[in-house]
C-alpha cells in the first residue's frame, strides 16, 4: 500500500465538499479502507511527537453525542477532535434535555443549530445514525446504533490487525461469544470480508444469528474451532441487549465453563482481542485479558488515530495521508 502524500495546502482548513457520512462499513470500499488506514498511520506518527496537536481542522466543530455509556469510544472521539485542533462539545443523554423525554430530532435539530461539521452519535436503536443524517447539515459519525453498526471500532481493528501482522489479506480472525447482539462483530465481519480475511464466528447456538454464514464466515458452536484462527476476538456478553426471560446459555458460569478464553483454549502466540469494555471472568480469564498476546490495549491506541483519521478524511475532498514533516511546519 503506497504512502500518499499532500501539499501543504491541503493541510489548511479543507474546502467544503459533498457530505460524506460514515454510518456502515457496508458503505464502504477496500480503497476507503486503504485510505483512512494510511491515514490513520500519518497520524500516530505525528502523535510520537512532543507537541501532539496538529492545525488540520482548525474552526470545525465536532459534536459527540452520546445515548448510550462509553468510555473508549466517547474519549477517543473528543480527543481525536481535540488533537485536529477541532472544537469539541460532548453530550451525554443523562443530564441533558433527553432525561426530559425530548426525542431524537428534537435534540438533533437543536444541535444542527449549530452548524457543526460533524456530529458523532451512538444510539441504542438501529438507524439512529443515519436519521440524524437526514435531519442535520452534519456529516455523521455512527459509533453504534443498537445492535447494527460501528463501523470506527471495525476500522480500529483493522488497524490493529495490520499493525501486528503487517497484512489483513488472508488473516484468520475467530470472533467468539454473544455475536446475535454485538454491532462490533455484524462491522468487523464486513470489514474484515472487504480485506480478504477469513472470519470463523464461535458460540452458543442461540448467541449466533440465523443466516449469518450470509456474511461471508464460518460458523462453529465448539470452541475447539478457535485453533486455527490468527486471532480470537472476544465478545462481552452483552445482557443489557438480552430480551428478558429469554434462555440464551444456561448460565454466565456454563457460558464461562464452555466458551470463556483461558490460556489453556489458546495456541502459543495466537493474539487476541476484545472491544471493551471486557467482564474479566465471564468472556476472557483475567490471565489472557494481561497477557502479551493481548492486543487490546493497541486497539484502545488505535481508536484515537483512527477516529482522527475517520474525521479528517469527512471534511477532506480527496484521498489523504499527512507529511508528518510539512504539518509540523505548518504548526
Ligand atoms: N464498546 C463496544 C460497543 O459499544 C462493545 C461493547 O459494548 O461490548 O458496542
Amino acid at each position: 500500500m503506497g504512502e500518499i502524500r499532500v501539499m501543504r495546502d491541503d493541510l489548511h482548513p479543507p474546502r467544503s465538499s459533498e457530505r460524506r457520512h460514515l454510518l456502515s462499513i457496508a458503505d464502504v470500499t477496500r480503497d476507503d479502507v486503504e485510505r483512512l488506514l494510511a491515514t490513520a498511520r500519518s497520524f500516530a506518527r505525528s502523535l510520537e511527537r512532543e507537541m501532539k496537536k496538529l492545525p488540520t481542522l482548525r474552526g470545525r466543530t465536532v459534536v459527540n453525542v452520546f445515548y448510550e455509556s462509553s468510555t473508549r469510544t466517547s474519549s477517543s472521539f473528543e480527543l481525536a477532535a481535540k488533537r485536529l485542533s477541532a472544537d469539541t462539545m460532548s453530550i451525554k443523554a443523562s443530564g441533558s434535555a433527553v432525561d426530559k423525554g425530548e426525542s431524537l430530532k428534537d435534540t438533533a435539530l437543536t444541535l444542527g443549530a449549530y452548524d457543526p461539521d460533524v456530529i458523532v452519535i451512538r444510539h441504542p436503536q438501529i438507524g439512529a445514525a443515519k436519521f440524524v443524517a437526514r435531519v442535520t447539515k452534519a456529516h455523521v459519525v455512527n459509533a453504534g446504533d443498537g445492535k447494527h453498526q460501528h463501523p470506527t471500532q471495525a476500522l480500529l481493528d483493522l488497524y490493529t490487525l495490520q499493525d501486528e501482522f503487517g497484512r489483513l489479506d488472508g488473516l484468520h480472525v475467530a470472533i467468539v461469544g454473544d455475536v446475535l447482539h454485538s454491532r462490533v462483530a455484524r462491522s468487523l465481519i464486513q470489514a474484515l470480508a472487504l480485506v480478504d480475511a477469513r472470519v470463523t464466528v464461535v458460540g452458543p447456538p442461540p448467541l449466533i444469528p440465523r443466516g449469518i454464514e450470509a456474511m461471508e464466515c464460518e460458523t462453529s458452536t465448539d470452541i475447539a474451532a478457535i485453533g486455527a484462527a490468527d486471532v480470537v476476538y472476544v465478545l462481552r456478553m452483552q445482557q443489557e441487549r438480552m430480551q428478558e426471560g429469554a434462555n440464551y446459555v444456561p448460565s454466565l458460569r456454563e457460558y464461562t465453563a464452555r466458551w470463556g478464553i483461558t490460556h489453556e483454549r489458546l495456541r502459543a502466540g495466537q493474539k487476541v482481542m476484545h472491544p471493551g469494555p471486557m467482564n474479566r471472568g465471564v468472556e476472557i480469564d483475567p490471565r489472557v485479558a494481561d497477557a502479551a498476546d493481548a492486543l487490546i490495549e493497541t486497539q484502545v491506541r488505535a481508536g484515537l488515530v483512527t477516529r482522527m483519521a475517520v474525521l479528517y478524511d469527512l471534511l477532506t475532498t480527496g484521498p489523504v495521508g499527512v507529511n508528518v514533516q510539512s504539518l509540523h511546519e505548518v504548526a
